[in-house]
């Protein structure tokens, strides 16, 4: 007997030949993936993963970790246990930062059966998202109204006024949008090298606008041709953690956007959106990481005018976890002249999860808690925290406004300690080649 997820609740199909009532027995996921029943059971509850879970890390609880989740899961699926709050807490407990998975000998693909899982729990009413984030999300599906949602947060940013944790300082450009300034550039740089399509995000470019143009000036400058599909959607990653639906729909027009874009491969500068959209576009373009992409070129250099700046670098689980990245390329991070090392825990997971540190603020914090308390003690003036990742960023920021690092310190895209201003890039026109 196997089993799968239809209309929200799980059912079993008989392994004989579909009949008409089984074979209606599916959903989007369903086409792309291994049944759900063979996901869970590969679980061989060995307990290999519990050491690199933060919520287990964090309570002890065996429900709270992978090898317990997977259990109340199964247990429900294969109808030993009746669906109940206690497991929908343990499973909304979940920061999804996927490090139990390249830490499982067994091969459990954690975050395909979370993604199934989530939206069983919303379909079905056990779990319901805040008004607000449902209301976000709805609004990342057209980028034109995200944008103009989220105008005055880049105006605030813009005027050096952060009224909220999440908000770190940056310049965002109001009016010119990542698309047209990348078309600009070109016309006026016109790189010879590699072509690559842009993700430009709906947070990132309706508030962090500022990492999308410094990422269009480092590719130009290294002599990467940038196109920006206008059409280009949501990576649908919103969607995939709060377990709503729509995440089809993006990806969609994702494929129809990024498929007639005729280039070598797509470039993300947020982990996370380039994990969700690295589904999307299987086997029809390749999805970069964009650090990764400029560590395979001959890179301009920067010099840094403050000497005693030290950098450190976070890992994004998205990116070593989720994109099984090994990080971001020693030779991206000495392009940029400054002196850094890899923060103390690089590898753990930040607490941020997407909107983890929304849904579940006190857990967010106490794992940010012990991994960046180092930064009140670290060397160096001024300090930076730099990891490839926004919503990360908006994490390491919020250590200030917690208490948990009561010293002065910038946080920084790695994209911006390689980019050379405007001014720069037409100081340097193609300084370096593929
Ligand atoms: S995704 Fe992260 S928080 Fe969730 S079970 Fe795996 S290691 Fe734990
Ligand atoms: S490491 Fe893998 S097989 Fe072992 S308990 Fe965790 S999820 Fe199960």
């Amino acid at each position: 007997m196997d089993f799968c997820f239809d209309n929200g609740v799980f059912k079993e199909v008989s392994n004989s030949p579909p009949t008409p009532q089984t074979a209606g027995c599916s959903t989007p996921h369903d086409k792309a993936h291994p049944a759900l029943s063979e996901m869970l059971t590969n679980c061989v509850h060995c307990g290999f993963c519990l050491a690199v879970c933060p919520t287990y890390q964090m309570t002890g609880d065996e429900n709270n970790s992978p090898r317990g989740r997977l259990r109340l899961w199964r247990e429900e699926a294969e109808g030993r246990l009746a669906p109940d709050p206690f497991t929908a807490h343990y499973t909304t407990e979940c920061v999804g930062c996927l490090a139990c998975e390249p830490a499982c000998p067994a091969n459990v693909p954690y975050g395909e059966i979370l993604e199934q899982v989530r939206h069983q729990h919303v379909d079905t009413a056990r779990t319901r998202p805040p008004l607000s984030l449902r209301f976000a999300a709805a609004l990342s599906k057209r980028q034109w109204l995200f944008n103009l949602a989220m105008f005055p947060a880049r105006i605030l940013r813009s005027l050096g006024i952060l009224p909220h944790k999440f908000l770190f300082a940056g310049s965002p450009p109001l009016m010119e949008s990542t698309a047209a300034y990348a078309q600009r550039l070109m016309a006026e740089h016109r790189p010879t090298g590699p072509r690559v399509a842009l993700l430009t995000g709906c947070l990132m470019e309706s508030v962090f606008r500022e990492i999308n143009f410094a990422t269009v000036r480092v590719l130009i400058e290294n002599n990467v041709q940038v196109v920006v599909p206008p059409d280009q959607g949501c990576c649908g990653a919103f969607q995939e953690h709060l377990g709503l639906d729509g995440i089809d729909q993006l990806r969609d027009q994702n494929r129809t956007a990024f498929g007639k874009a005729s280039v070598d491969a797509v470039v993300c500068n947020s982990s996370g959106c380039g994990l969700a959209l690295s589904k999307t576009l299987t086997d029809q373009v390749p999805v970069r990481d964009v650090l990764g992409f400029l560590g395979e070129l001959k890179l301009a250099q920067r010099t840094p005018s403050e000497k005693d700046a030290r950098v450190y670098v976070d890992l994004p689980c998205h990116l070593i976890h989720g994109q099984k990245q090994q990080g971001i390329p020693a030779n991206v991070l000495n392009a940029t002249g400054y002196r850094w090392e890899l923060a103390p825990q690089a590898r753990d997971c930040c607490g941020s999860g997407g909107i983890y540190n929304i849904q579940k603020p006190e857990n967010s914090q106490e794992i940010l808690r012990g991994k960046s308390e180092f930064l009140n003690n670290a060397a160096g003036s001024p300090v930076i925290l730099a990891t490839s990742n926004h919503v990360c960023m908006m994490q390491w920021n919020s250590a200030r406004s917690a208490g948990l690092v009561t010293r002065p310190y910038q946080v920084k895209h790695v994209i911006q300690l390689l980019d050379p201003g405007e001014d720069g890039l037409r100081r340097g026109g193609k300084s370096a080649v593929s």
